[in-house]
């Protein structure tokens, strides 16, 4: 029997995951940009420009870091992944400065994104700066709300922020806006995904922009511990580009164990929760097929959880292949679990960790260990954009 790939079919698929459910007009513009990605895969004065400004502009390679109060707490050797250092806060800018140098090759007038914390908007709109082109900014307006730090660094930038008024004002309203404006303007707009989500190229590309994580991972780990296979990593996931970027060169490793942490919001059987693995079904959101949170009668069911860039209803087809197959084990953490996680890592090591890092974090509590394990969590983002929600909680 053939060992299982975790690599996407040339029709974008992993097993019966992803795929492109597109209306008919975005489907000249899917094809083009599936082209144009085949086309800089192994382009190398792509690549070339990519990794200088990885290197340069982002500060890459960022460190892993042994925690070591950390380690002693739960009794492991725990690493950090240091996406937190990487400029603009977090992993979103490895696939944000792939994506726009791809839309300036292709010769693409205007950037839109959407973004649920901001990251990803913040990102976009740093590239587009950096590139001089235009971008409009999808948010919910909820999210508007509670990332303020966020959406005031977008407009300084220069990109036009949009405030979405629809569904709960959150991530999955973003989306949809951006998809609507795409579908009306699809010749010169490029539509820069902040995750491994959407039609078929989208997943896979974001996955590879993203796979520096994990290439880092093992050559530094190589030369702190002499072995580039972890026991564990650790990632959360809310479409899931992080997680899979920490994933990436360790698919087909099966000694390493991947742990993909979903939001558990109010507790998974809350009915107030973002843990699509848990709680989803089979379904179709954004152009992909996947697990999605949805009622017997396919409606979405608004998803929750304090953390905005986990507040998602789906799940990237990668992750639901990993889960599907076992190749992954998934866990939820909620909300007040992910906000003493942070405070716990804030107080061990002296930093202070995005709340949907957190989310990572807080599984440190619900694996059992063996001293001699190797673990690696990867620390996705900075919390300075979440002070506000920390504040509140804290001194309740
Ligand atoms: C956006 C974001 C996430 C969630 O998105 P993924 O695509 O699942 O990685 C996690 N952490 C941080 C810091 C983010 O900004």
């Amino acid at each position: 029997m053939n060992k299982l790939t975790y690599k996407v079919d040339e029709n974008g698929y992993y097993g019966n995951f992803g795929g492109e459910y597109i209306p008919e007009i975005l489907h000249a513009v899917v094809e083009e940009l599936k082209k144009a990605y085949a086309s800089i895969e192994n382009d190398s004065k792509f690549q070339a420009e990519y990794d200088s400004l990885l290197r340069d502009y982002v500060g890459r390679p960022s460190p892993l870091y042994y925690a070591t109060r950390l380690s002693k707490k739960y009794g492991a050797k725990i690493y950090l992944k240091r996406e937190d250092l990487n400029h603009t806060g977090s992993h979103k800018i490895n696939n944000a400065i792939g994506q726009v140098l791809l839309a300036r090759k292709m010769g693409k007038k205007n950037i839109i994104a959407e973004t649920g914390a901001g990251q990803h908007g913040v990102a976009t709109a740093t590239v587009c700066a950096l590139m001089d082109m235009p971008c409009k900014v999808f948010m919910g307006a909820l999210d508007v709300a509670r990332q303020a730090p966020n959406v005031e660094k977008m407009k300084m930038l220069g990109a036009e922020v949009i405030a979405v008024e629809s569904g709960n004002k959150t991530l999955k309203d973003a989306t949809n806006e951006a998809i609507r404006h795409w579908c009306s303007h699809p010749k010169d707009t490029y539509y820069v995904i902040g995750s491994t989500v959407g039609p078929n190229p989208y997943p896979s590309m974001v996955a590879k922009f993203q796979s520096v994580i994990s290439r880092e991972i093992k050559s530094q780990l190589m030369e702190k511990e002499n072995t580039a296979s972890p026991d564990y990593v650790i990632a959360c996931v809310g479409g899931g580009s992080n997680a899979a970027g920490a994933f990436y060169h360790f698919l087909e490793d099966d000694k390493v164990r991947l742990v993909a942490v979903e939001a558990g919001g109010l507790g998974i059987d809350s009915g107030k929760t973002a843990a699509t693995m848990h709680c989803g079904r089979v379904g179709i959101i954004h152009g992909s097929r996947t697990y999605v949170m949805q009622t017997d009668d396919g409606q979405i069911i608004e998803p929750y959880s304090i953390s905005a860039g986990l507040d998602y209803p789906g799940i990237g087809p990668l992750h639901a292949f990993l889960s599907e197959n076992g190749r992954s084990k998934v866990l939820a953490a909620n909300d007040d679990e992910a906000l003493n996680a942070a405070m716990e890592l804030t107080r061990l090591e002296g930093i202070i960790p995005a709340l949907e890092s957190a989310h990572a974090l807080a599984a440190l509590g619900k694996i059992k260990f063996s001293p001699s394990d190797i673990v690696v969590v990867n620390l996705s983002g900075r919390g300075d954009k979440d002070m506000a929600t920390y504040l509140k909680y804290f001194k309740s």
